[in-house]
């Protein structure tokens, strides 16, 4: 398996558009890194550059350390699954396995191994006599992944393979890959809109919006470091609250609105005072607050959506004016009905900072 580098790459379209711009990447040997954003932000269309099947308008893309810019798409030695499986409807499974190996004059014992090998790894051997019409979403799925596997690429993309199939056979397909990422230790590149997929799924994200990588790191880290506002709001789901306020000093203690900052970060926030910022709260960082206790976000509760262990609350505050969501386990918020008070602390230190006009975090990532 091997290492694919990006470096500083851009991608400008004939029309103008700057779909991807000054893209810096490494993809580690067998590493699985996931390129995550939302519609239109340039992730496909950087997968379809180190595939070769658009070209490079500026920068370098070296796998193993040697520039592929100006090779074939079939001399990089590189295998993609497509959302849409683009499997031939008149051929059997093994048929659609085999078939690019045939065009390579591969020997017919060795395409049957591989087929076979393929078939058994993905659990599809009992079907590879069929045609895909005789499959299921989920089936035809692994078949495109045993195209894939079959062709002993040094380098797997995969381009939203998961976004026709529903929810469940979702997860299902999601474990499947990543158990083959370990049984292959495959270098993978695999795109999606959607951030559980890159959560769950990535050793690695990178998280892109407008042609341009907005934050690169493990996928934890990310969610409780997230670089700027964007990627706070992107990464997690229900997504993070956001609140305007300014940031002030009350004898010595600064709050941000009604919010006490936490001791540990008041140093860094200092320089910030009298200005105008935004504070991001987890829905998962409020807490009930009790008898006695002050409570930091008050509001109405508008909506709940139980999910059975917790219930997502959805709260009107009135000072500041907004609607926040909250998710709170349903054993301690079960007395919060439709229409009543909710008083709500925020866990110690884990408030998010970003400067009001930039969207940078302002504790640095
Ligand atoms: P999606 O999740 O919707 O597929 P994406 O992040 O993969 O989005 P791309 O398909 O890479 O986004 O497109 C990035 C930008 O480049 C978009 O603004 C798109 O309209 C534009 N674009 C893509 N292909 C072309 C093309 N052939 N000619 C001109 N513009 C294009």
């Amino acid at each position: 398996m091997s290492k694919v580098e990006l470096k500083n790459i851009s991608k400008v379209f004939p029309d103008g558009i700057r779909a991807v711009d000054d893209v810096t990447i490494t993809i580690e040997n067998e590493e699985f890194v996931v390129l995550v954003g939302p519609s239109g932000c340039g992730k496909s269309t950087t997968l379809r550059m180190i595939a070769g099947l658009e070209d490079i308008s500026s920068g370098e893309l070296l796998i193993d350390g040697e520039l592929m810019n100006y090779r074939e798409p079939r001399d990089r030695n590189i295998a993609m699954v497509f959302q849409n499986y683009a499997l031939y409807p008149h051929m059997t499974v093994y048929e659609n396995m085999a078939f690019g190996l045939k065009i390579k004059k591969i020997p017919r014992e060795e395409i049957n191994k591989r087929v076979r090998e393929a078939a058994r790894i993905l659990d599809i051997e009992q079907y590879l006599d069929r045609r895909p019409k005789a499959l299921s979403g989920g089936q035809r799925q692994r078949v495109a992944v045993g195209r894939a596997i079959v062709r002993q690429p040094k380098v797997f993309l995969f381009d939203e393979p998961l976004s026709n199939l529903d929810a469940k056979l979702r997860v299902q397909m999601r474990a499947e890959i990543i158990a083959l990422h370990k049984r292959l230790a495959a270098t993978i590149v695999y795109v999606t809109h959607d951030q559980v997929e890159a959560m769950t799924m990535g050793d690695k994200i990178v998280v892109m919006k407008d042609g341009v990588v907005q934050q690169t790191g493990a996928p934890l880290h990310v969610y409780h470091n997230p670089t700027n506002r964007f990627v706070a709001g992107f990464i997690g789901s229900p997504p993070m609250n956001f609140l305007r306020c300014r940031l002030e000093d009350r004898g010595g203690i600064l709050y941000a609105g009604n919010v006490r900052v936490a001791d540990e970060h008041a140093t860094a926030l200092r320089v910030m005072v009298g200005r105008e910022i935004e504070v991001g709260i987890r829905p998962e960082d409020f807490t009930i607050a009790g008898e006695g206790e002050k409570s930091e976000m008050s509001g109405t509760v508008a909506m709940i959506e139980p999910l059975g262990g917790e219930n997502n609350l959805h709260i009107d505050a009135e000072e500041p004016e907004v609607r926040f969501i909250a998710t709170l386990g349903s054993d301690e918020s079960g007395f919060l009905h439709l229409g009543r008070k909710a008083h709500l602390g925020i866990k110690k230190g884990h408030l998010k900072y970003f400067d009001a006009e930039t969207g940078r975090a302002l504790l640095g990532e």
